[in-house]
């Protein structure tokens, strides 16, 4: 078994659209990024990356790169899955809390429960996504921007080389 946790923040600017979960958020804001700005995304992909010591996602894809300007990152998620399976693991499970003051996203988080596992080719059963305000308190409680923090387990799913 090897465990993972990853964490990411992106700002939020007016007229901007909002991929959060690796689904479109009804928002007036929308992330500041190089990519698509999903910031659970991101904080996902480092969790998974970290569980293998394999670096951070800015390493695997560098936002110096045009190659990532605007890209979905689902995709950048399947290739970091596709790593995963790489070096012999499955997703044991995968925590996902995010802070964000405004929307409130109760009402999306099966649907980007369904989407990250369908992205991860694996059981929605195995990822959770929880959503919290702060309160009104900090960057986050402002609207300045949202924060993630992810955990995973994964399970060595075949013997490898290494
Ligand atoms: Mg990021």
């Amino acid at each position: 078994m090897r465990i993972g946790h990853g964490y990411d923040v992106h700002a939020l600017r007016e007229g901007l659209p909002m991929w959060l979960g690796g689904i479109r958020i009804d928002s007036e804001k929308g992330f500041v990024a190089h990519s698509d700005g999903d910031v659970a995304i991101h904080a996902l992909c480092d969790a998974l990356l970290g569980a293998l010591a394999l670096g951070d996602i800015g390493a695997h894809f560098p936002d110096t790169d045009e190659r990532w300007k605007g890209i979905d990152s689902k995709k950048l998620l399947a290739a970091v899955m596709e790593k995963v399976r790489d070096a012999g693991y499955e997703l044991g499970n995968a925590d996902i809390t995010i802070a964000l003051q405004a929307p409130k996203l109760r009402g999306r988080i099966d649907e980007m429960r369904r989407t990250l596992a369908g992205v991860m080719a694996a059981d929605p059963g195995r990822v959770s996504v929880k959503a919290s305000t702060t309160e009104r308190l900090g960057f986050v409680g402002r609207g300045e921007g949202c924060e993630v923090w992810a955990s995973v387990l994964l399970l060595k799913s075949k013997p490898t080389t290494e």
